[in-house]
């Protein structure tokens, strides 16, 4: 069972004002290395590691994510599919034929190959090219390769299978380049990201978003004093912040899914939020 599996022992729940009531130990808007107090005052250490046992200050240049696949330093991938994208899927295509169907940062997510099995037109951003190789080879799906003339990257398109992904800095995949979409499946990005960077990275999706279309955003919640990321945390209200100006954002879920690997880490909490996002002019 992957590490960050739902953890059954607390079931979903609403989120209350009790459950979100937690400290912000760290700021999720930057990097607290080499600083001895917090936000908060508490002590943050000095030397601290990311989910891939690196000594880090947190930050993540596009090269460190294709090493971690070189590597072969993918635990944050889940063999099965989402649950959060399982439970949420009917409002998210409610009264949509065959939806186009956005994963930014997809890595190698099986949820790529659910959806596509649905029926819908799926498309992934992903910069590891070997991330992509491994999806389709490992779901034994044909595609082609093309060089992008746009932007520097290569597109993976099915050869049969209605599915593109294309293997880019997700900062420069904009409408002009893969059109709008109806739907988002995001798991984690905003925990991948720089945390300085999600500013932009929301502007890029709400660009990418048709006016009627559906955005569900799953994020992580945890604190920083021992540990650097990625992840990264974000604070529920950070969804309100980066989207609320031109979004409805919905806050539907709030679960433990601390498991044995964010132990490791030495936070101590370990929570996953989900927002449903829909564009205001609808
Ligand atoms: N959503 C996926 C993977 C999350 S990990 C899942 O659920 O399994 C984040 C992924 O984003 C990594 O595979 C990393 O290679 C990729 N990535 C990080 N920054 C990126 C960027 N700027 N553009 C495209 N891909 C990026």
């Amino acid at each position: 069972m992957p590490d960050t599996a739902i953890n059954t022992s607390e079931s979903t729940t609403t989120p209350t004002a009790k459950s979100l009531k937690r400290t912000r130990q760290d700021s999720a808007n930057g990097p607290t290395n080499g600083h001895s107090k917090g936000t908060n005052g508490e002590n943050i250490k000095k030397e601290r590691k990311n989910q891939f046992g690196e000594i880090s200050d947190g930050h993540m240049k596009l090269g460190d994510w294709v090493t971690q696949w070189e590597n072969g330093r993918t635990k944050f991938h889940k063999s099965a599919v989402h649950p959060m994208l399982l439970k949420h899927i009917d409002r998210l295509v409610e009264g949509k034929d065959k939806p186009r169907f956005y994963l930014p940062l997809c890595g190698k997510s099986v949820d790529l190959k659910w959806l596509l099995d649905r029926g819908y037109a799926v498309i992934g951003c992903e910069i590891a090219e070997l991330g992509i190789q491994q999806f389709f080879e490992e779901h034994d799906i044909k595609y082609k390769t093309e060089k992008m003339t746009e932007i520097e990257g290569t597109v993976y398109k099915g050869t049969d299978d209605d599915i593109t992904i294309y293997s880019c800095d997700f900062f420069k995949l904009t409408s002009a380049i893969m059109s709008k979409v109806d739907c988002i499946w995001d798991r984690g990005s905003m925990a991948a990201i720089n945390p300085e960077d999600r500013q932009k990275y929301s502007e890029v999706i709400i660009e990418l978003m048709k006016p009627d279309s559906r955005y569900l955003l799953d994020m992580f919640q945890l604190e920083h004093h021992t540990f650097a990321g990625p992840p990264h945390n974000f604070e529920p209200e950070d969804a309100q912040k980066l989207y609320g100006t031109k979004c409805t954002v919905e806050h539907l879920e709030n679960v433990n899914v601390m498991c044995a690997w964010q132990k490791t880490w030495g936070t101590s909490y370990f929570y996953e939020n989900d927002f449903f996002i829909t564009p205001k002019s609808n």
